[in-house]
């Protein structure tokens, strides 16, 4: 069967639809944490090349860099993750693609920064009926497990308000991101419990639309092998343990990868048959966009020291060399080259009609 999304942003029930059709068809979308045009550009060149949808988010910290760094980092954060969200939103239909837009963690001292974002959403919502994101994401897990499920299900009740879902972390994951390293931790807490997910399937189903971002081993960055053990089994028996109970079919609940980057492809198609629908990426592309560049630079060296002269000629001008549309648009490139990987990968590549 094929699945034929409109280009533009994919939203309320069509997103449950849409991460209920990658269950069907075991395959998952990548999320792609981007920092500005040019990698959001990136993003959506490789969702019309897998002709596939794909989910574009943004740290509060990629949200900030969006804004630019000239901002102060709260307003910015906001400010950053608004434009964002229009540029994307106004771009995507000439990509021809669907986006899923969201953002990325949010522990509890970020929730100002979420709360932001929804008020722009509901003013948003009120002009036009359509939510300025898809959805957001809270990670409140450092907090009590009861703590986390309280002040995810008021955000919940918020966002289904405006036709927006949400994305809540039980467990941690491990590695570093955004500047938060969770690479100490005792290991006990890099999986998330079966038991943990059915109390929030139990407060959360009735609120509206929610996905989990589950630890099951899973690490933010790129390590050596062999640190932490991946143990995607939790998903099997997270979603075993819902249905056991409240029925919803043999995956009841939509998973979240987080940490994605360096896994295997046979790591990323297990949990992708336990029910995963988002793979979160980052480290990969960002190592995507940045190897080009400096191959470029170290290539073209001679002719990067001055304005004028280069080994052809002492006097003549490096323009073209110097232009950032050159060397950026390498970078883009090559973070959408990795990115059609990752819809191969994640059994996406072509399973959407168009
Ligand atoms: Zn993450």
């Amino acid at each position: 069967m094929a699945f034929k999304l409109e280009p533009g942003i994919v939203t309320g029930t069509a997103l449950t639809d849409l991460y209920d059709y990658c269950q069907e068809h075991t395959c998952a979308l990548p999320a792609v944490n981007v920092i500005g045009s040019h990698s959001a550009n990136a993003a959506l060149a490789a969702a019309r090349e897998a002709k596939a949808p794909v989910i574009v988010q943004l740290s509060n910290g990629g949200a900030h860099f969006f804004g630019g760094k000239f901002l102060d980092k709260g307003p910015g954060g906001v400010a950053g993750a608004v434009a964002a969200a229009h540029y994307v939103r106004s771009i995507a239909e000439a990509y021809g693609v669907a986006v899923v837009l969201h953002t990325d963690h949010a522990a509890k001292k970020l929730i100002p920064w979420v709360e932001g974002m929804v008020e722009a959403g509901e003013a948003h919502f009120e002009q036009t009926g359509k939510p300025l994101y898809s959805s957001h994401m809270l990670d409140l897990s450092e907090e009590t497990l009861e703590d986390n499920l309280q002040i995810s299900a008021d955000m919940l009740a918020r966002l289904n308000k405006i036709d927006m879902g949400l994305e809540i972390e039980l467990g941690v994951t491990g590695g570093e991101e955004d500047g938060v390293d969770n690479s100490d931790l005792d290991d006990s807490k890099l999986y998330t419990q079966p038991s943990e997910v059915l109390a929030a399937y139990e407060k959360l189903n009735s609120v509206g639309s929610f996905s989990v971002a589950a630890s099951f081993g899973n690490t933010h960055g790129v390590y050596k092998p062999g640190n932490v053990q991946l143990r995607p089994s939790i998903l099997k028996n997270s979603q075993e343990a819902v249905a056991a109970k409240h029925g919803g079919g043999p995956k009841p609940l939509h998973f979240v990868f987080h940490g994605g980057s360096g896994s295997t492809p046979e790591e990323i198609a297990e949990a992708v048959s336990y029910g995963v629908v988002k793979m979160n990426i980052d480290t990969d592309t960002q190592w995507a966009f940045c190897h080009p560049v400096k191959t470029y630079m170290d290539e073209k060296d001679a002719y990067l020291k001055s304005q004028l002269g280069n080994p052809e000629g002492a006097e003549l001008p490096n323009k073209k060399h110097i232009d950032p549309r050159g060397w950026v648009h390498l970078g883009e490139k090559g973070m959408r080259d990795r990115l059609v990987q990752a819809f191969h990968d994640l059994g996406a590549f072509g399973k959407f009609g168009g």
